[in-house]
């Protein structure tokens, strides 16, 4: 069985461990670690921050997981925020909190990962799950939180997003409804909105759940900053899985989807430019649309309108651009239905 390894190093006041095992790691106790990863070309280490929070009784554990885009994030204020009201002595099992996932993409503020090989590339973070141990450092830097930080250890998964730059969600959550836990957890979250998906190759959600593992992704809001209304909701909603998981039995499930009127849809349907120029947005989050209806109008230059955007689909605002310059490709409005 996989062991806890301690380089020896110290990161600002924090040992350093190579691997993870919650199960030799003292009871009663909330650890903090810099998980030590790939290698920058200079040769220093990517680290990242790990909580674990070991209850005085034993049972099954929980991964909170938050910084795999590195432009998302409200997920680390919920993560911090939890482990600052976390009571080990009521506390059944273990609970685990990684925040910046992707350091290098949260020192960019951005989506990828940055490579600096070969003058520079990018890698998205979330499709490359399980990683690839002869792979590049973003390959690589997944391969060992899959293999030595989070698959040993791990029972349950909710992985914590936003929409990207420039665009926005509502609280809204991701779950793949054919594994019925992750339906419970997602509806245990007094979300805005949920779709039901089958997910999509490499992200930490769906890589998870062909694991076995039951597993959620939460997108709060919009990217680059904290907004207090998705992270307060997001703590209750996971606070409520605690207690229907059995982690905790000090708090009350009162707020869930059913209490929100959460909007759940089963498709997607997104309106993206066909030009580039001035998007004007004519909807809002949440605004129940018909098909056919205008949506957003894109503008040149001059202001001229090159292009109205009818919806194809009834349903409801599920993301709409806040940048008003979009290139050809880019998301408009999306619409969940
Ligand atoms: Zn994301």
């Amino acid at each position: 069985m996989q062991k806890t390894i301690y380089t020896g190093d110290i990161v600002q006041q924090t040992p350093v461990i190579s691997a993870l095992s919650i199960h030799d790691l003292d009871d009663n106790k909330i650890h903090r670690f810099m998980f030590q990863s790939s290698q920058m070309n200079i040769g220093q280490y990517w680290y990242v921050p790990v909580f674990v929070a070991k209850g005085k009784k034993p049972g099954k554990s929980i991964l909170l997981n938050t910084g795999v885009h590195g432009d998302e994030l409200n997920g680390a204020r919920v993560i911090q925020k939890i482990f600052e009201s976390l009571d080990t002595e009521n506390l059944l099992g273990t609970i685990i909190g990684v925040l910046q996932a992707s350091p290098n993409s949260l020192m960019h503020i951005s989506k990828n990962w940055h490579l600096s090989t070969d003058g520079g590339d990018f890698e998205n973070m979330n499709r490359m799950y399980p990683g690839n141990e002869n792979g590049n450092t973003a390959s690589y830097h997944a391969y060992l939180l899959w293999n030595k930080l989070w698959k040993n250890n791990v029972d349950y998964v909710i992985d914590l997003h936003s929409q990207s730059t420039d665009t926005e969600y509502p609280l809204f959550v991701f779950a793949d409804y054919r594994n019925s836990i992750a339906k419970e957890m997602a509806e245990l979250i007094p979300a805005d909105q949920v779709k039901n998906d089958q997910g999509e190759k490499g992200t930490v959600e769906t890589t998870f759940i062909e694991h076995g593992i039951p597993a959620i992704t939460i997108e709060l809001g919009a990217a680059r900053t904290f907004q207090a209304d998705y992270i307060n909701r997001s703590i209750i909603g996971i606070k409520n899985i605690f207690t229907y998981l059995g982690f905790i039995d000090n708090h009350t499930i009162t707020q869930t989807a059913k209490t929100q009127n959460t909007v759940v849809g089963d498709n997607m349907y997104s309106v993206k430019a066909l030009h580039g120029g001035y998007a004007e947005i004519l909807v809002k989050i949440g605004e129940k649309i018909t098909s056919g209806q205008i949506v957003a109008k894109q503008l040149n230059a001059f202001g001229d309108v090159i292009q109205e955007y009818a919806s194809e689909q009834a349903g409801t605002v599920v993301s709409v651009n806040t940048g008003a310059l979009r290139e050809k490709g880019g998301l408009l409005v999306r619409i969940l239905y």
